[in-house]
């Protein structure tokens, strides 16, 4: 039987990992469907601290796997498919495998909502990015016209902070006003570098055959009109999907799906704790998610050491 089952290995499921390991847990880590996490679909990190010249999306979370295994975290390629939780030890069932555990940490993650186009896919990390806050100060958006999408508070803080670089920020809407909230939105609106885009969706970004965003094609969902407008870069923030279905109506969360931590990072199943973005509707940043794995294994140790006193 297992001490500690982590599921994710993102930021915060490879801190717990990390964390736990050095407690002499051997904790198994099981990676999902993305290795790595949303982190390794970044280009550059340049806000992750203790790398002044930035560090590969990819190459960071490396580094982290391979700090965490020094120290005896197994980390294995697999997929839950189901849970039980309502007895102790838990079951978990990976590939097919029963796996028990006395103590399990979700790390799962969020994944960002996609428009789901074509070519939003193909020139993903070649001009099409879903993080602002990673991506926004390369060299290829610098003084560049770029685009947002969405209305939401995320869009919202993406303009903003992108008007750092660019030299003038869409916000494109698929309604006339903005979801985000009213501070939010002012600052948005307020700021002359950032020009709204109402009642419009993107229908395409172009350019595939050159492998990199040159501009949008727009449709206006009350004229019907077409538009192409030209841009650099851009940024879908039109929401995000904590990746916790598998514990709907087990653990609880809130309307959104993310999971709400009750003392601690523990959940209101003793010996299930949380971490990272898949409970964070807030900051959704590597190091914030690195700082609750930190944590949640802190309280897993805790909780072990009580369960064996
Ligand atoms: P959100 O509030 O769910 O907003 C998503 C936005 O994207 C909405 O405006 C929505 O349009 C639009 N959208 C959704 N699907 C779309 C699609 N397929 N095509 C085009 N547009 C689409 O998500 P969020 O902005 O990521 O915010 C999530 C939560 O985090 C919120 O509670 C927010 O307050 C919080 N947050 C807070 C801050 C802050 O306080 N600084 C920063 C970021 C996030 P509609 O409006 O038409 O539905």
């Amino acid at each position: 039987m297992e001490k500690v089952v982590i599921i994710g290995t993102g930021c915060a499921g490879l801190t717990a990992a990390l964390y736990a390991a050095r407690a002499n847990l051997a904790p198994l880590v099981l990676t999902g469907t993305m290795p790595g996490g949303l982190l390794t679909t970044t280009s550059i990190v340049e806000n992750y601290p203790g790398f002044p010249e930035g560090i590969d999306g990819y190459e960071l979370m490396t580094r982290m796997q391979k700090q965490a295994e020094r120290f005896g975290a197994r980390v294995k390629f697999g997929t839950v498919e189901t849970v039980e939780l309502s007895k102790k030890p838990f079951t978990l069932t990976v590939d097919g495998d029963p796996v028990q555990t006395q103590t399990l940490i979700i790390a799962s993650g969020a994944s960002h909502r996609h428009l789901d186009l074509e070519s939003e896919s193909l020139l993903e990390k070649k001009g099409v990015t879903y993080c602002a806050t990673c991506d926004g100060a390369l060299p290829v958006f610098r003084n560049q016209p770029l685009v947002v999408v969405g209305g939401g508070d995320s869009a919202c803080e993406e303009a903003i902070y992108l008007t750092r670089f660019a030299s003038v920020v869409h916000l494109v809407h698929r309604r006339d006003t903005l979801r985000a909230s009213k501070i939010m939105a002012e600052r948005a609106l307020f700021n002359p570098k950032v020009r709204p885009i109402w009642d419009s969706v993107v229908t395409e970004i172009l350019d595939v055959k050159q492998d990199k965003v040159t501009a949008v094609r727009l449709q206006n969902l009350k004229t019907k009109q077409q538009t192409v407008l030209e841009c650099a870069g851009v940024f879908v923030a039109i929401g995000h999907i904590p990746n916790t279905q598998f514990f709907k109506g087990i653990i609880d969360m809130d309307e959104a799906g993310y999971i709400l931590p009750k003392r601690g990072m523990e959940t209101n199943v003793p010996g299930v704790f949380v971490a990272g973005d898949c409970s964070d509707r807030v900051y959704r940043q590597a190091v914030t998610a690195a700082g609750m794995g930190c944590a949640a294994a802190i309280d897993a140790e805790r909780y072990l050491a009580k369960l064996n006193q």
